[in-house]
């Protein structure tokens, strides 16, 4: 197919290097602030392709940010190259077959991600030389995605000060602008202390921290009635007290997730879950812990940023996927449910559903049809600047998040033309901006309006800082 812009060509120039760069991502599953071999791939192929390169931004080790380009505006282009924990699985086979039992795998796709952001920032950078226009072009390696909150610690850090709009995209199951919103989300533990003591024979003696974890699940399970439609609070068992029944349980520890469609609800809802674990401890004469693990925002929509990115698709179209891609996804599509498949189209009503199983269209802007929110540190950085964020599909319909499918098909053809797609949206979205000035200043503008209604509050304490993993000694 050929190329609607010569900027493209630039992206074509540079797709076999970054698709390199996916595979072995993809090879190296690391999580969470622990991503350093990832990291180092990321900053050693911004070295190559020239870019001036910063390390350990914001104070994290696994952070790297790339920048090319002289004077102008500045457009940041986001990756990530986080994976996730026990979802190794093989490449390109339609079953599930671990690599490693129990080891990581890249089940959200940001081995792709990240791959994609940094091609279309070399394609920005040849294009911003190439014609001499003003400008600069970043790429943000950002870690920790998955529940770390990297970009909001970046946001808090001021690593965006300086930034005039960012642009990111998510592998998807089908091509569109993103949903305009996204929960606020924070992730927060909650330890009780008790009296260990023998369950039979002194259990008055005991004070069971395990019934006050219990117990604030009861109150938290009440709460839900009387909190916005859309929130949302789940939880997990860090610790239940060990595994001895005729122990009266000393400590135990669990992790809430609580989530709101607006930060200052979020934060609202987080005080009432404070006060029903302290409620707990009242109630078992225990003593209740209380610390914050990490938070991000809900996302602050920019209708000018996502317009010109919906211009961009229409002006590239869908995702040209072979006879072969598709086949694949058939097969993947085997192992889903049928109410798994179903699941994309209620999120876009405009949408019939479609006889094929991998999608090569376009979804319309905002489509309509049920919100299927989650929560993204992206949001950080949509208050920090302009933002927007394209979905590309790069797997079968109705693969699900997080699922052992996604990391099958995680370095298939269909993910490289899906990953090689979403470069181009980003590389000549980017490119119109710097192109149009009063196109950014136009975003600039909405995005100040916005923030003159509802400042941003950051939603992380002040004094917590991220959950840093040590570098791993070399073997
Ligand atoms: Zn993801």
């Amino acid at each position: 197919m050929r190329n609607t812009h010569p900027i493209l060509d630039h992206i074509d120039h540079h797709r076999d290097d970054l698709i390199g760069l996916a595979d072995r991502v993809w090879g190296m599953p690391e999580t969470l602030y622990a991503e350093y071999r990832s990291c180092a791939e990321h900053a050693q192929m911004l070295r190559d392709k020239g870019f001036a390169l910063t390390e350990n931004v914001a104070g994290i080790p696994t952070a790297v940010m790339g920048e090319a380009g002289t004077g102008g505006p500045i457009i940041a282009i986001l990756g990530e190259y986080d994976a996730l924990p026990g979802l190794s699985q093989q490449a390109g086979i339609a079953e599930p077959h671990p690599i490693e039992a129990g080891g990581n795998g890249h089940g959200c796709g940001h081995n792709l991600l990240g791959s994609a952001a940094l091609l279309a920032a070399c394609a920005l950078k040849d294009w911003l030389a190439e014609t001499g226009t003003p400008g600069r072009v970043r790429y943000y390696g950002c870690p920790a995605e998955e529940g770390g909150a990297a970009k909001t610690f970046m946001v808090r850090d001021g690593a965006f000060a300086d930034v005039d709009a960012a642009i990111t995209w998510h592998p998807d199951c089908m091509t569109r602008v993103d949903d305009p919103e996204s929960l606020a989300n924070t992730r927060m533990d909650f330890t009780f202390h008790g009296r260990a003591a023998h369950a039979a024979a002194s259990p008055h003696l005991g004070r069971s921290a395990l019934d006050a974890a219990e117990l604030m699940s009861v109150g938290v399970n009440y709460l839900r009635e009387h909190v916005p439609q859309d929130a949302r609070i789940h939880y997990a068992y860090l610790d239940a007290g060990g595994p001895a029944p005729n122990v009266v349980q000393a400590k135990a520890r669990v992790r809430y997730s609580i989530r709101a469609l607006h930060l200052a609800e979020m934060l609202s809802i987080v005080e009432r879950v404070k006060n029903v674990a302290r409620g707990a401890a009242l109630m078992t004469d225990t003593t209740v812990e209380m610390q914050v693990f990490s938070a991000v925002s809900n996302n602050l929509v920019n209708e000018v940023m996502d317009r010109t990115m919906d211009r961009v698709l229409q002006e590239i179209g869908g995702v040209p996927f072979d006879t072969a891609d598709h086949d694949f996804a058939r097969a993947i599509q085997a192992t889903l449910s049928p109410a798994d498949i179903a699941s994309p189209y209620r999120g876009v009503a405009q949408i019939p559903r479609l006889d094929q199983a991998l999608f090569d269209g376009l979804i319309p802007l905002r489509p309509g049809g049920e919100k299927m929110i989650g929560s993204t540190d992206v949001s950080d950085v949509t208050w920090a600047v302009p933002t927007t964020e394209v979905l590309v599909a790069t797997h079968a319909i109705g693969t699900p998040a997080h699922s052992w499918q996604i990391v099958a098909q995680g370095k298939s053809p269909a993910a490289h033309k899906g990953m090689t797609h979403a470069a181009k949206a980003m590389a000549r979205c980017a490119q119109m901006l710097f192109a149009d000035p009063a196109l950014l200043a136009e975003a600039q503008a909405e995005h100040a309006a916005r923030l003159a209604v509802t400042p941003y509050i950051c939603p992380l304490p002040a004094d917590l800082a991220p959950p840093l993993q040590p570098r791993p000694t070399p073997v």
